[in-house]
This record gives C-alpha cells, structure tokens and sequence, in this order.
C-alpha cells in the first residue's frame, strides 16, 4: 500500500505548513482537504446555494471542477488560491462541512490523491475516515491563542484585513463546532500520535513528524 501521513488537527494548528514541508522532505503527493472544502464553499457562493441545503450541496461538489497545480488551487479553471483564504470562506467550509451527503461527496476525490511514492494529508478527519490505514497519524495541537497569532500573521500577509478578537471568537466558534458535529467530529485517531505545536518552530515540529515516519 502506498504510505500516507495523516495530519488531522484544529483550524490555524499549523497543519497545512506542517504537512507542505514533510511533503517536500520525503517527496510526496499533498492534500489539503480543507481547501476542497474551501472551494466547495467557495463554489456555493457563486452559485447561491444555502449551506443548509444538504443535497444541492452534495450535487455542487460531485461536479465540481477542481484541480491542484503547485500548489495553487483552481476552480473551473480559475486560480482562486488566494481567495479561498478568506475568513469567511473558511467559516463557509465549516458550515457546509457538517452534512455527511458533502463529506461522502468527497471521499473519492480525496483517496485519489494517494500515488506513489506517498502522501501526506492534511485536514480532521485524514487519520479517522479517510486514509484509516495511514502508517502515521499525526494529531497537531496548539493553544488558541497561539492558532489566533498565526492566523493573524497568515491573513495579513495575504492582505487581509484582520482583528484579534475576532479571530479568537472565530476560532472558538469553529473549533466547537468541528468537534461537536455528528459526522466526523474532530478527533485524534485512537492510534494517532498527539503534537503540541504551541512552543515549538516549524522546523522542530516537521522534524518531529519525518523521524515519527522514518522510525
Ligand atoms: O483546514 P481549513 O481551515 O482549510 O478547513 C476549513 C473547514 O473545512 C474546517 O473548519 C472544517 O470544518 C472543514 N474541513 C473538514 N474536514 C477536513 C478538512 C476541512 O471538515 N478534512
């Protein structure tokens, strides 16, 4: 079986750079399930369609035309990378990503990422419903203040505007409402190692993961 590296964790955890850099050490695939989840967002808007609507949800992300190129993520041909980021994408995503007709709209997309030599796959529920037989399932933690900081730097960077104590309100609403949900409520996998990213760099907590993997 080709080798995956699950990395599930909480919003701003540091899991999408995490999992770029232990992609790029070990020359692997990448999935960042939260930006098809994004894009699904993201597609909704467009096309007006309300996130309670379960099953016109579902339809939308069955025929949606989506593809990765280095890194950038393009939908119906367009680069929308960037705009995917926002705050409000995300909270969208969060939103839509509680009916189970999207999540299982997703799962084959998401399996098809798994080539050789292997991939690493990041998001909540790589290790619990996705890739169950990941050889390595990585948990990352880190405090909510440290999440909101990061974010923080993130969206300025990209040239959002953005507030502290709204990011801090947003993550809290997120995070409960990611491990509250029915369907595949954010959780570390029983067999998942758990990572504490709060006081470590980038580096410390990559290294910690390839060694995990190699060990
Ligand atoms: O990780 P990111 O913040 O980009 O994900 C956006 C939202 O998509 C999350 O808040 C979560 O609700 C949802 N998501 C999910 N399952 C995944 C990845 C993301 O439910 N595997």
């Amino acid at each position: 079986q080709t080798p995956v590296i699950a990395i599930d964790g909480p919003t701003a955890s540091g899991k999408g750079t995490v999992a770029t850099l232990v992609a790029a050490q070990l020359g692997f695939h990448l999935l960042d399930s939260g930006a098809l989840y994004r894009l699904a967002a993201l597609a909704s808007l467009r096309y007006e369609i309300a996130p309670d609507a379960a099953d016109d949800l579902a339809a939308l992300v069955g025929d949606l035309h989506i593809t990765f190129r280095e890194g950038c993520a393009q939908l119906d041909g367009v680069d929308v990378s960037n705009e995917i980021r926002a705050e409000e994408i995300g909270n969208r995503a969060s939103a839509i990503a509680v009916h189970q007709a999207v999540r299982a709209a997703l799962v084959a997309r998401q399996r098809a990422f798994r080539k050789e030599p292997g991939l690493v796959a990041d998001g909540r529920d790589m290790g619990t419903v996705i890739f169950p037989d990941a050889p390595l399932k990585v948990f990352l933690t880190a405090s909510v203040e440290a999440r909101a900081a990061r974010r923080y730097k993130q969206l300025i960077q990209k040239g959002f505007s953005a507030n502290m104590d709204d990011l801090l309100r947003d993550l809290r609403e997120r995070d409960a409402r990611d491990s509250n949900r029915a369907v595949a409520p954010l959780k570390p996998a029983a067999d998942a190692k758990l990572l504490d990213t709060s006081a470590l760099t980038i580096d410390q907590a990559v290294d910690q993961v390839v060694q995990w993997y190699q060990a």
